[in-house]
């Protein structure tokens, strides 16, 4: 008997999102253009963009639509990378990938991808509670107005309608004095993640693709000039392949793609349904805020009235607990309004994360393409990419890709400690966060 795949975990969006359209493992053998490994948005954007073009593809995933990150993440719709602003995505780019030009496409891919995420659920109809009215990042010192000043210019520059904001028209829109003022990306916004999991794979599945869960690809081999992918109760023969498996890549599914990412946890946690008036108090125009801290205080509100926030530990043992202390004191901090804090919901995901804090682009071999390294962006820049993933596997040039396509894995030095290393980073962040 082959393991029984991992049940959907329990979280707000698994108790709230409108249920997935129906699926079933692949049996038996079948043959695709484009086979796509993992459901996420990756998967199931390529698969929908694939389809719309007219191209077979068929999507493996091992677990549920949405089993991963995209399922369980905070839904903020946020067209910036965590860290790397324009100018140094830019820079970041050598020559042989294409160079400043290769970097402009992708910062202008970035720019557009939380606008893409709300046109799909509108032009497809998708029940993902969208809310495209901003997104805010608050200055969490005075000394970080500097770097805001730097973000808004260099978008700006790039034809984002970004806004510098003060420190008064912060607080008014965060419901919070706790910050020194910030900027506002009005295309940003907040949607219900796993709906939106789910409303890409029935708009996949109606534009023609085939989309296969609890099917897990436990092998991807070449034959003849395609590729043969098997799974516990079948195999698919495709000829491209699109591994779009993120921070949940298992060893061995292609060698040391897993070590080209680190998986980080990131806690997540709602709180009860809060009343009109306290409402009415934070984030009173429905925007979704992430401030500038390494580790990030962010909040959104769900359909319904709940405050969705969470955060990051520096070692699992005992989370539960001690995230609901953690978080409950910083709720405190941030907006005393709200008293005394439950939580109803709390649960957790990987995270992406590369050395350099960038998103990386592969072509593993001829035919087969992967990305990695959200590094906790990934919503719209998971859509988009998997948009360009699809335009490269219909043959679209490397050259014409809004990223830079590279052939040569980058994978984390010291992936096998990875732990420790991610101890280190969280104790840093906070150390950082408290000095100019
Ligand atoms: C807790 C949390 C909060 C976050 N909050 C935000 C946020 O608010 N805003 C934002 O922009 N980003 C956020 N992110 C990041 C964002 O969720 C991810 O970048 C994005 O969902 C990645 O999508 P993906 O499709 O690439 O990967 P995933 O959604 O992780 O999908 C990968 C899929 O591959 C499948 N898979 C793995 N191995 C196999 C195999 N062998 N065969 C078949 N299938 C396989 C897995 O089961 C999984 O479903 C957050 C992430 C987490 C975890």
């Amino acid at each position: 008997m082959p393991d029984a795949p991992p049940a959907m975990p329990r979280s707000l969006w698994a108790a709230t999102a409108p249920p997935a359209p129906p699926t079933a493992p692949l049996r038996g053998e079948a043959r695709t253009g484009v086979a796509v490994i993992g459901a996420g948005y990756t998967g199931l954007s390529a698969a929908l963009h694939l389809a719309e073009a007219g191209i077979p593809c068929t999507v493996l995933e091992a677990a549920e639509i949405g089993w991963g990150a995209s399922g369980r993440n905070n839904g903020q719709v946020i067209p910036t990378l965590s860290r790397a602003d324009p100018d140094a995505i830019v820079a970041s780019v050598p020559r042989e990938l294409g160079g400043a030009e290769k970097g402009e496409a992708l910062v202008g891919l970035i720019r557009d991808s939380a606008a893409l995420v709300f046109e799909l659920i509108r032009k497809h109809g998708m029940r993902a509670e969208a809310v495209q009215n901003g997104w805010l990042q608050p200055a969490h010192r005075p000394s970080r107005m500097r770097l805001v000043e730097s973000r808004v210019r260099q978008w700006a520059r790039r034809g984002a309608p970004v806004r510098l904001l003060s420190r008064e028209e912060m607080a008014a829109l965060a419901g919070s004095g706790h910050w020194h003022g910030g900027w506002e990306n009005p295309t940003g916004g907040r949607i219900n993640p796993l709906g939106f999991a789910r409303g890409l794979a029935g708009a996949a599945i109606r534009a023609g693709a085939v989309v296969h869960t609890r099917s897990r690809v436990t092998a991807l081999a070449r034959e003849g000039t395609g590729w043969r992918l098997a799974t516990p109760e079948g195999a698919l023969r495709a000829e491209r392949v699109i591994l779009a498996t993120n921070a949940h890549t298992p060893p061995g599914l292609w060698p040391g793609l897993h070590r080209s990412v680190v998986p980080v946890r990131s806690y997540q946690m709602a709180t009860p349904v809060l009343s009109d008036n306290i409402r009415g108090t934070i984030l009173p125009g429905g925007h979704a805020l992430s401030d500038t801290r390494g580790d990030l205080h962010f909040f959104r509100f769900d359909a319904e009235g709940r405050l969705v926030t969470g955060g990051g530990l520096i070692l699992p043992l005992g989370w539960e607990g001690r995230i609901r202390r953690r978080i409950g004191a910083r709720l405190a901090r941030v907006f005393p309004q709200l008293g005394e804090v439950r939580f109803d919901y709390v649960w957790w995901g990987y995270v992406g994360g590369t050395a350099d804090r960038l998103p990386h682009v592969y072509e593993l071999a001829p035919g087969v393409l992967a990305w990695t390294g959200c590094n906790g962006r990934g919503v719209a820049l998971a859509t988009a990419l998997g948009r360009e993933l699809a335009r490269a596997s219909a043959g679209v040039p490397a050259r014409e890709i809004a990223a830079p396509v590279e052939t040569r894995l980058r994978t984390v030095f010291g992936h096998r400690f990875r732990a420790l290393g991610i101890a280190w980073q969280v104790a840093r962040n906070r150390w950082n966060d408290r000095r100019d």
